[in-house]
């Protein structure tokens, strides 16, 4: 029976500007790889705040860090360095192959940041060249240049005239990539996992072939690691398992396990913007800075990666044989960042019964369910949720 204060909950929808079908839930509190919604139902949560929440729900770690950092310091400005800033700064690069770290608040402004460093640089050596490649079905925010820059096709007609500058070119297509490559290009851009088309992986050979195009071309490679960054695919950064040395990398979801930050990390060879270029009233303060600092602390402990490859790999084979027996199609993805295609099986329709059978899942597209639990997942919580999904396979190939 609902409450009259869950009556009240939603009655108040009306006060929110509608910018998606939400089903009526409002959750209460959440707890590792459970959220508990207004009547207490428990759902094991395998979208955790869109692939945000590295160490689940309300980690303890992240609870101390948020009460101590709030006691001591929260705000001192931007125009001032406060240490939180300081010490996830130095450890984000001592632990990558960057140099110079820009905190943000969004992914979204942290590729805003990462491009307009771009075109900084070539307008100082690079003759004034501005424009950035990227690839269809990429996804790189909802900013106007962002959007811009995002190769989806539904964002293509909205808010028109777009930020021009932006060359679009096929995922995985190395010669077209290289075709589209002229004076004026500045930068490639690229998700080494697309996640939002549906989790789509770079091709090794694509990396590589890239990362030589913009040396031979004088041209800055962007790696957009805002969902695959922070562990998410086994790896502390997706770039290390490919042959790379990008220019700018740019993070955000995990990095703050559920609070909002996010960052651009470069090679100190192209630092380039003139005081006043960059900034932001939040950016860098203490109180995210000091939560981030502590999520990081827990996926560089020993052995926390080799962890989420494992349960990855024990993931991947309870996945092959839900396709052997419900005849869907391949897996893929990394580490966390999972997928399934569901051949006949609508992902949207799986999505719903998952979450009336209380498991939460994403649907990127008709044919595709996406996988992003925390980072802490075992054994224990994989056979959990593929039991719920068997349940619902079974209904909707009985149907
Ligand atoms: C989510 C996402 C963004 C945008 O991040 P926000 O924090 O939502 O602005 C950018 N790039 C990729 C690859 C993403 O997955």
């Amino acid at each position: 029976m609902k409450s009259s204060s869950t009556n009240g909950l939603l009655a108040q929808q009306n006060y929110l500007i509608p910018i998606t079908p939400r089903p009526e839930l409002c959750f209460l509190r959440g707890e590792g790889h459970y959220l508990f919604d207004q009547h207490d139902k428990r759902y094991l949560d395998w979208i955790q705040g869109w692939a945000v929440n590295t160490l689940g729900h309300s980690a303890e770690v992240m609870q101390q860090a948020l009460i101590k950092q709030s006691a001591q310091l929260i705000n001192p400005s931007p125009a001032f360095y406060n240490q939180p800033m300081l010490t996830l700064a130095e450890r984000l690069c001592e632990h990558s192959r960057f140099d110079q770290v820009f905190f943000t608040n969004s992914g979204a402004e942290a590729n805003e940041g990462a491009i307009k460093l771009a075109r900084k640089w070539g307008q100082k050596h690079k003759q004034g060249a501005y424009k950035i490649i990227t690839f269809d079905h990429s996804f790189h925010g909802r900013t106007l240049a962002t959007m811009s820059a995002t190769g989806k096709a539904a964002f293509t007609p909205l808010f028109e005239p777009k930020v021009s500058g932006f060359t679009k070119v096929a995922y995985n297509d190395l010669a077209a990539t290289a075709a589209a490559i002229d004076e004026q290009t500045v930068a490639i851009m690229l998700e080494l996992i697309q996640g939002e088309a549906g989790v789509i992986p770079a091709d090794a050979e694509f990396v590589a072939g890239l990362d030589a195009l913009c040396k031979q071309h004088n041209v800055l490679l962007i790696v957009d690691e805002v969902q695959t960054g922070i562990g998410r695919t086994g790896s502390l950064f997706a770039y290390q398992q490919y042959q790379a040395q990008p220019h700018i990398m740019t993070l955000g979801k995990g990095l703050g396990g559920g609070v909002p930050i996010a960052a651009m990390l470069i090679d100190k060879a192209v630092s380039c913007f003139d005081y006043g270029d960059q900034g932001g009233t939040y950016n860098g303060n203490p109180l995210v800075c000091a939560v981030s600092a502590a999520v990081l602390g827990e996926v560089l402990t020993e052995g926390f990666l080799a962890q989420v490859n494992r349960v990855s790999d024990y993931f991947c084979q309870q996945l092959a044989s839900l396709a052997d027996t419900f005849a869907l199609g391949a897996t893929r993805g990394k580490g966390l960042l999972l997928a399934i295609n569901t051949a006949e099986v609508s992902a949207p329709r799986i999505v719903e019964l998952a979450r009336e059978a209380g498991l939460l899942l994403n649907a990127p597209r008709e044919d595709t369910l996406r996988f992003m639990p925390a980072l802490t997942l075992t054994e224990n919580e994989v056979d959990e949720g593929i039991a719920i999904l068997t349940q619902v396979l079974r209904a909707l190939t009985e149907e």
